[in-house]
């Protein structure tokens, strides 16, 4: 083990890793970043690589995800920032100097750490789906459901949260018609989105069905489902088929060292990205279930920066 103590590291490469590490570079905190090697099934740079154009980005009318995200990588390497193209196995937040151990088998300590491994959207998997997925496949409405491909188009969501009403209410703006796919005869969204769901004349909910495949030529034409209490096979036309069944966050290498939620996201403490273990601090989609998007990611990349800025200095002054 080098003996070398680094000032902050910064593990994850999306809007949050980067915009931390462009921040801390520019305090001259010297950071080191891990972006991860096909970390959780995404390549360095994050989920905006798995995507086609992205439109709601400040400052790019349009931009493809991969060129929005080497931007990123661009700036922060121009700014000073060091990366090396390795996954984290584990870490150790016992004491500090906090361990950082990598997945070639270097262990690197840190006065400071950023985590930003984002989330993994969960997809079903169907026999086709890889065949479809960006061509009428998607797992943010947020992000894809403006896109021309699907004005006024029957379109399909899959999921019966919170996540799958706000997604399947913001498409019925576009679409022909919404119909919500749920594979049990009650929602798991609160009672104030399930009202939400139910008052809206352009969503229709498919009770106790799953889905079995999707179908096309060169772009999603439709959905293969199957009534889970009775069998009964059907197809049903749909131009959009968006996954709302959770995500994941990439926690796992944590291993319950830092608070969490339930669900496995790191609690920060509100306004900040402060976690339970002083000098770690959590930033982007592994700490917001809510929002997800690359803009807010990027915000509290740049808040983690500055809060590990601030714990530096009133450390280097004695106390916090
Ligand atoms: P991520 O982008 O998830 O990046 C985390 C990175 O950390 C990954 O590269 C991962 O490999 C790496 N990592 C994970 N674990 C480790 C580890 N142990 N060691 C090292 N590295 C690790 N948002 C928008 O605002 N607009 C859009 O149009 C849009 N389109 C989207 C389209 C798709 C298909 C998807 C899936 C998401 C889209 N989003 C969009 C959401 C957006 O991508 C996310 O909100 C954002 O990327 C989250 O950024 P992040 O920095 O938190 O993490
Ligand atoms: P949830 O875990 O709450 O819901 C996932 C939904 O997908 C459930 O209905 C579940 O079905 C279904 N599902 C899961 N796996 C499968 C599968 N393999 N096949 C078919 N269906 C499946 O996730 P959400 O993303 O909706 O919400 C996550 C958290 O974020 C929640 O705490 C939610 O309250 C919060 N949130 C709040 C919002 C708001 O307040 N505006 C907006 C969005 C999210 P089943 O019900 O049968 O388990």
């Amino acid at each position: 083990m080098n003996n070398h103590i680094e000032t902050v590291v910064i593990i994850g490469s999306g809007p949050a890793g980067h915009t931390a590490a462009i921040y801390a570079a520019r305090a001259n905190l010297n950071p080191l970043m891990f972006e991860g090697f096909m970390a959780a099934g995404v390549a360095a740079g994050g989920q905006l690589t798995t995507t086609t154009e992205i439109e709601n980005f400040p400052g790019f009318v349009s931009i493809g995800g991969p060129e929005l995200m080497h931007h990123m990588r661009e700036q922060a390497i121009h700014c000073g920032a060091r990366i090396r193209t390795e996954t984290v196995a584990k870490v150790d937040l016992s004491q500090r100097p906090f361990k950082v151990f990598s997945e070639e088998g270097d262990v690197i300590l840190a006065k400071t750490l950023i985590i930003a491994t984002g989330a993994t959207a969960k997809r079903m998997r169907v026999p086709r789906e890889e065949e479809f997925w960006q061509k009428g496949i998607s797992a943010c409405a947020v992000c894809d459901g403006a896109l021309p491909l699907f004005r006024n188009q029957p379109l399909v969501v899959i999921g019966g949260g919170d996540t799958a009403v706000e997604e399947a209410t913001y498409l019925t703006k576009f679409a022909s018609k919404v119909y919500m796919i749920h594979r049990r005869d009650e929602l798991r969204a609160s009672k104030a989105m399930q009202q939400r769901a139910f008052s809206n004349p352009h969503l229709e909910i498919v009770w106790d069905t799953g889905l079995e495949d999707v179908f096309g030529d060169k772009f999603l034409e439709g959905v293969k489902l199957k009534n889970l209490k009775t069998g009964e096979e059907k197809s049903m036309e749909a131009k959009g088929l968006f996954y709302a069944i959770g995500h994941t966050p990439n926690t796992a290498f944590l291993e319950g060292q830092l608070k969490t939620d339930e669900s496995g996201y790191i609690i920060t403490t509100p306004g900040s990205t402060l976690t339970s273990v002083p000098g770690v601090f959590a930033a982007g989609d592994v700490q917001d279930k809510r929002y997800r998007q690359a803009v807010t990611s990027a915000g509290t990349g740049c808040m983690a920066a500055l809060d590990a800025e601030h714990f530096l200095a009133s450390e280097a002054h004695g106390g916090h």
